[in-house]
């Protein structure tokens, strides 16, 4: 299958980000072949005129299924949402719902040119099904929490395994399988540290919210004498290719345990300034 996209202006990521103008743009089986004058018919043209051409915006921190909860529990903090507003209404979820929540949020991802997303939710099997369909790329993770109850963790492993080879054997090349523990104040660091090696073992993402709350921070400190960041370091969970939401508080030190394990930070501005969270990173 062919589509011509006409006149448009490309926004190219090429060395030096040009930008090019009334170009035309050939895409042949799902490849880019041409770029400039195309005067080749296709089975599909698109007028882009006054319009621009780009490559998809990637959304590193996403609950997909979540969108449907908008608006509820507003006026609260971190603690108090998840507590009496979002963990009670997300306990009643099925399979059928997060498939349904999240292709709506595919929708409005795809109409503002998100088309890539980092997921953590519950029922990853279905996102992912909703994501094929979609036609979206994503890494989703089966969000896990156990409460430092020793008989949960080996539940919460079993559902992010059953995700993960569920995923695997959809062999959808856009879709990928992450492990994502909710958060150090959720999950046992048994938990945290037997996700690792899952995720070293599938070579995929280790993805977990992180220093979102000042209260989060000075919990760590009062129980463990650590920052969140030295926390995890001190597992030994750090790595490249572990996503850290939010970050909103962390020290020099700890920046530079970030930097120092080329691990990554999914900075949720928005999320942010909903739950009022006050914090946020002190770049260097
Ligand atoms: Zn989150």
């Amino acid at each position: 299958m062919s589509i011509l996209v006409k006149n448009t202006t490309v926004i190219t990521q090429n060395k030096n980000r040009e930008l090019l103008k009334n170009t035309d743009v050939l895409v042949e089986n799902n490849t880019i072949s041409k770029i400039g004058n195309v005067s080749e018919k296709a089975d599909h043209t698109i007028d882009g005129k006054n319009r621009i051409l780009m490559p998809g915006l990637i959304n590193a921190h996403t609950h997909t299924a979540a969108s449907i909860l908008r608006g509820f529990g507003d006026d609260m903090n971190l603690e108090e949402w998840l507590e009496k507003s979002i963990w009670p209404a997300e306990a009643k979820l099925t399979p059928k719902y997060t498939y349904w929540a999240s292709l709506l949020s595919m929708a409005e991802m795809i109409k503002t040119g998100t088309t890539c997303f980092n997921d953590m939710y519950f029922y990853a099997d279905s996102i992912a099904k909703a994501t094929k369909e979609a036609g979206m790329r994503a890494i989703l993770g089966e969000v896990l929490f156990d409460f430092f109850k020793e008989e949960t963790k080996q539940q919460e492993l079993n559902k992010a395994k059953k995700a993960i080879d569920s995923i695997i054997a959809m062999n959808d090349l856009r879709t990928r399988a992450a492990i994502s523990p909710h958060a150090i104040y959720s999950c046992a660091p048994e938990l945290l540290v037997a996700g690792k090696k899952i995720a070293v073992k599938n070579n995929t993402i280790f993805h977990i919210h992180v220093s979102e709350t000042k209260k989060e921070v000075d919990d760590c400190v009062k129980k463990h004498k650590l920052r969140p960041i030295e926390y995890l370091e001190n597992l030994g969970v750090l790595g490249e290719n572990v996503v850290f939401a939010h970050a909103c508080y962390l020290s020099k030190n700890e920046i530079d345990i970030v930097k120092k394990h080329e691990a990554k930070i999914a900075h949720c501005p928005t999320s942010n300034m909903k739950l009022a969270t006050g914090g946020v990173i002190d770049w260097p």
